[in-house]
């Protein structure tokens, strides 16, 4: 086999094969290449391992804008709520508003449950905190309230609206901008810019 011939990992030529290294790794011409193949490949593996990590970091960082959009969108929505229901009762048990720290914003659908609906305020209504903390806001009391309050058209429209929605952060932004808008009007004494609760029925 004089003239059978071997090609170096590295350089990828070929050299008489009794000439070549014949490594664990493969073969190569010299010893030279053989470190610089390890180098190589090393350093490329570095490369992906430090692409994957960057991409990871990105999708973090996006995820927590998400949470953190998500946070400021509820916290102005309830507000919201809270301020169209002023003097309202409690949409689950009836219990009188005894205002401030007694008052919570309570999701129909539970917002864990049902992203579609979270920040319709057909489906967030003030209840008192012992329906919404000690009750899971007293979800049969809930249905009765809404009923008595506004018919049944808003129930049907909340047991069948999706479940699901996949919210981005321009949208919410925009949200909160129209509902801070609204909550300053309603400060000021004026009438809301349009009935929140309204079902719209063909
Ligand atoms: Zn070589
Ligand atoms: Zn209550």
């Amino acid at each position: 086999m004089a003239n059978s011939r071997t090609r170096c990992l590295h350089c990828r030529e070929y050299f008489p094969a009794e000439s070549v290294l014949r490594l664990p790794a493969g073969s190569f011409c010299t010893y030279q290449h053989a470190i610089d193949y390890g180098l190589t490949k090393s350093k490329k593996a570095k490369e992906k391992a430090q692409a994957t990590a960057h991409k990871i970091y990105k999708a973090q960082v996006k995820q927590n804008d998400m949470r953190h959009q998500h946070k400021l969108t509820q916290s102005t929505v309830n507000r919201l709520c809270l301020v169209l229901d002023q003097g309202k009762p409690c949409i689950s048990c009836g219990r009188p508003d005894q205002g401030g720290r007694m008052r919570n914003a309570s999701h129909f659908k539970s917002r864990g449950s049902n992203s579609y609906l979270r920040y319709d305020l057909r489906g967030l209504h003030a209840s008192c905190v012992p329906c919404n903390l000690y009750q899971s806001g007293n979800i049969e009391g809930y249905r009765s309230g809404l009923i008595e309050r506004y018919g049944s058209a808003i129930v049907d429209y909340l047991d069948t609206a999706p479940r699901v929605k996949a919210w981005t952060a321009p949208e919410l932004i925009q949200m909160r901008s129209e509902v801070s808008e609204e909550i300053r009007r309603l400060e000021r004494g004026e009438q809301p810019s349009r009935d929140w609760r309204q079902i719209v029925t063909n």
